[in-house]
């Protein structure tokens, strides 16, 4: 059974280095669908500078036209801190026998360890580790043990089993961060090329990020 990749983030803003890696992820794993899941209140950082009906909005732009692509809405619209171990475990209810990959960049992996109910996470859900500038996998510490007894770079393994397993995929590296985004904008720069048109429109008619210094 084809899995369902889940790919969560604060997308504050959504950029093509969450596109680009969430496509070839897709591919690679061969994914049915690809369901991006905005937080609405993330629990290990600040507060989002764009409210979160805003950054879905930016998101749903973004993956307009990409078939496989969706959002998924749920974290917005629940109450308290977006926490992953409740979205997959709704998730899993949802399709009880259908693999289901986390897909996180090497610099959220290296923290998982600390997100909430880590290791149920593990039990509900593949976790897809793409590769982004600057970090490295671990290869000591609880999530180094974990990558050594549940690494793999084989995506049978993760078709074979519902859960569990820890996929490590060289995406195409692109040094993008929605924080750079944000300095460029309040800096008064322009984020073309850097996220979709469509982003870029929804950024400058909202003058969403144009306030940083102020907040
Ligand atoms: P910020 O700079 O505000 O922390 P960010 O650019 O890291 O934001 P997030 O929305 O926090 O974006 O990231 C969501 C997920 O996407 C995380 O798992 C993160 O590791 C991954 N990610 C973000 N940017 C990239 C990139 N350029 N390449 C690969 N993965 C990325």
């Amino acid at each position: 059974m084809s899995p369902i990749g889940i790919f969560g983030g604060t997308f504050d803003p959504i950029h093509f280095g969450h596109l680009r890696t969430a496509f070839e992820l897709m591919q690679v794993l061969k994914l049915e669908e690809l369901r991006f899941v905005p937080a609405g209140d993330p629990p290990h950082r600040g507060v989002p500078l764009a409210a979160a009906g805003l950054r879905l909005e930016m998101v749903r732009a973004a993956i307009s036209g990409q078939p496989g692509f969706t959002v998924d809405d749920r974290e917005v619209r629940r109450d308290g801190p977006s926490y992953t171990v409740t979205t997959l475990t709704e998730l899993r209810a949802e399709s009880p026998r259908q693999p289901i990959c986390l897909v996180v960049g090497m610099d959220a992996f290296l923290g998982m360890d600390r997100w909430y109910q880590w290791r149920e996470i593990l039990r509900l859900a593949h976790v897809a580790v793409a590769h982004r500038p600057g970090w490295r996998s671990p290869t000591e510490g609880t999530l180094g043990q974990l990558l050594a007894q549940r690494g793999t770079s084989r995506v049978a393994d993760l078709l074979d089993e519902q859960a569990g397993r820890v996929f490590v995929h060289p995406v195409t590296q692109l040094e993008i961060s929605s924080t750079d985004l944000r300095d460029i904008i309040v800096n008064g720069r322009d984020p073309r090329y850097l996220v979709p048109d469509a982003v870029c429109e929804i950024i400058r008619r909202t003058g969403c990020y144009s306030q940083q210094a102020t907040r």
